[in-house]
């Protein structure tokens, strides 16, 4: 888990915006740019996909990162590949030290069956990332829907795996002011669900907002 800071500053950002908790975020990084995500308040779960712009048939792939570089958990350094095996951008700097690559989104679905029943009806970030896709009407984004939200990033949570091979969804290991920036190594588009889970440890059973900040290559 290195922790390694940015050398940018905030001031010369050319983007900086405040998501609140719960809402979606759709971007399209040019290759060379930086993104930095900031978990303001701590513990938040930043739920991220990224596509190829020019091509969105690829995207990022939870299989081939975890397979080219060895390790379950994302940090400073892990490449991001897509389903052709490509690099899509790169983790440059990293104050967190751990980030999820297996919790996936949480959903309707995953809300009954993790919580209960009565859950199913809240808001979850599956229906984020729809939400801001049906009402993209340009670029990549608008060529996107259903079947393209794959295994996704979990910035910022903590879902370990057991001795025995079983995932455990644990009280965050991010704290306010955190953050993690990935430079882009193509033209990706970035899709965030800013996570609005209400029952799970992983972000304290309260979301919070998070600050994006993009800086030219
Ligand atoms: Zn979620």
């Amino acid at each position: 888990m290195p922790i390694i800071e940015s050398a940018l500053d905030a001031r010369h950002a050319h983007y900086d915006f405040t998501l609140a908790a719960g809402e979606p975020w759709l971007y399209d990084l040019k290759r060379g740019q930086t993104l930095r995500i900031v978990d303001l308040e701590g513990n938040q779960a930043v739920d991220t996909l990224f596509y190829r712009s020019a091509d969105p048939v690829e995207r990022y792939s939870a299989q081939d990162t975890i397979r080219a570089q060895r390790n379950l958990y994302l940090s400073a350094g892990s490449v991001l590949m897509s389903n052709l095996g490509n690099p899509l951008l790169t983790i440059v700097a990293d104050t967190c030290g751990r980030h999820d690559t297996l919790g996936g989104a949480c959903a309707a679905e995953s809300n009954t069956v993790r919580y209960a029943l009565d859950k199913r009806h809240m808001h979850s970030c599956r229906d984020s990332y729809l939400n801001a896709l049906a009402h993209c009407t340009c670029g990549a984004a608008a060529l996107l829907g259903k079947r393209d939200l794959v295994s996704n990033i979990n910035f910022f949570m903590n879902v370990p795996v057991t001795p025995l091979g079983k995932l455990t969804f644990e009280d965050g290991i991010s704290a306010p002011g955190k953050y993690v920036e990935v430079r882009a190594e193509d033209d990706v588009t970035v899709l965030i669900s800013n996570c609005p889970q209400l029952n799970n440890p992983c972000n304290g059973y309260n979301p919070t907002p998070v600050r994006l900040l993009v800086w030219e290559a």
